[in-house]
């Protein structure tokens, strides 16, 4: 297996950090991932060497810029195995991605259609859907969360039903780390002509966005969950539903022509794309996945599976602590409540000890009530996390909970 954790840590630099004199555990991805050097070198050079505005300059600072960006693009094509290279739009991230859908779809809906969420999706998948209806008329249904934390798949298939014109769900819950079987669920949508978006803000992560196989409509993801900057995100679409998906921000870049009274769209990507874009993120976000997919995926997979059965099996050995979620295929995010101490104690507590996770609802406030707590603290990890660190977050877990019994 040619996986090297250590040589992986080394080229971030931030992992060097201490923390009260505590070596820093960085258990927080779910939330974002740490950036390697490469991609903090990317930026950089960017800056230093070919800032410009792409497109439309006639000189080579513009042209050397251009070649990047779009550069990027065709990496990010390859990532998730799109069709074509038009089909990938940049976006500030995935809350940007989905309410572009979101907009074009409360245009498209009228009274009586309905429309498929879940249960346990992030903020960003189920206010927007949730909008869309409002402004269109349309039903919001719910696909409920089962005691494990999996998609309830029966009720799932009994919702769906000729009036379904859109359906979303998350590749992976960020709360639970629960991953959906969402080539399966979009087989079930396509049967009754739906649309399919995947919020993929947590599925690309591990390298499984292949669009193509999932088949659906629409994957959102963000680069910086990806080892890629802030600020920077895709939305893929299928060209032929695209081509024909209103238009979101209008201006610059994202016309054909133009008169005093009305004007005319230009082709994908671009009219997508209003405004000058965030070119020198998403040169970066190119080389976060250009860095991440040259990794051995075998190896990666097997390291995550391994840092997420550890933890699981220290957690279920652990007195006086529940894990929230216990799917059967699960990634990266080990969510848990004490019988002592709100989670954001435990938040709170751990950080003095040099690790970092995340305390609260994850912005899926339906889950929690759902499983009626008040939030969870999450650990998440990613490729550089070791086994080392899991363990030493339940050491520093005993030392909460004495501080909190
Ligand atoms: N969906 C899921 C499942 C997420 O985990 C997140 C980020 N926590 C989002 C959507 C929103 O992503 P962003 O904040 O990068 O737009």
């Amino acid at each position: 297996m040619n996986f090297d954790v250590a040589a992986i840590r080394e080229q971030f630099p931030i992992l060097k950090r201490v923390i009260d004199g505590n070596p820093l555990i960085y258990l927080d991805n779910a939330a974002t991932t740490q950036k390697p050097q490469c991609v903090i070198d990317a930026l950089v050079d960017y800056y230093t060497t070919c800032n410009s505005n792409v497109h439309r300059g006639a000189h080579r600072l513009a042209d050397e810029a251009t070649r990047r960006f779009e550069g990027a693009r065709d990496i990010v094509k390859e990532f998730i195995n799109a069709p074509k290279r038009e089909e990938v739009i940049w976006t500030t991230g995935t809350t940007e991605a989905i309410n572009i859908v979101a907009n074009g779809l409360s245009q498209l809906l009228s009274t009586g259609d309905e429309v498929i969420a879940t249960g346990m999706d992030h903020h960003a998948n189920l206010v927007t859907w949730q909008q869309a209806c409002k402004a269109s008329g349309a039903i919001l249904k719910i696909v409920p969360v089962t005691d494990e934390g999996e998609l309830d798949q029966a009720a799932y298939a009994e919702m769906l039903n000729e009036r379904t014109r859109f359906v979303a769900f998350p590749h992976v819950s960020n709360a639970l780390g629960t991953v959906n079987p969402v080539k399966a669920m979009t087989i079930k949508a396509k049967q009754f002509g739906a649309w399919v978006l995947v919020d993929g803000a947590q599925g690309a992560a591990h390298g499984w966005a292949d669009v193509q196989d999932i088949g659906c409509d629409f994957y959102a993801f963000s680069g910086h969950k990806v080892y890629g900057p802030m600020g920077i995100g895709v939305l893929w679409g299928r060209a032929s539903v695209l081509e024909n998906w209103p238009v979101w921000r209008t201006g610059g870049e994202m016309i054909a022509t133009v008169t005093l009274q009305d004007a005319t769209w230009n082709v994908l990507p671009y009219r997508f794309e209003a405004g000058t874009p965030n070119v020198g993120d998403a040169i970066a976000m190119g080389e976060a996945i250009r860095w991440f997919s040259a990794l051995d995926q075998v190896a990666v997979a097997a390291h995550e599976k391994a840092l997420i059965d550890r933890a699981t099996e220290l957690a279920e050995a652990f007195e006086g602590l529940t894990i929230i979620g216990n799917a059967k295929d699960k990634i990266g995010v080990l969510s848990f409540v004490m019988d002592h101490g709100h989670p954001a104690d435990i938040g709170f507590l751990l950080d003095r000890q040099g690790i970092a996770v995340r305390t609260g609802d994850h912005c899926a406030q339906p889950l929690m009530t759902r499983f009626n707590v008040p939030g969870t603290a999450r650990a998440s990890f990613a490729i550089y996390n070791t086994l080392e660190e899991v363990d030493a977050l339940f050491v520093a877990l005993k030392k909460v909970r004495t501080m909190l019994a």
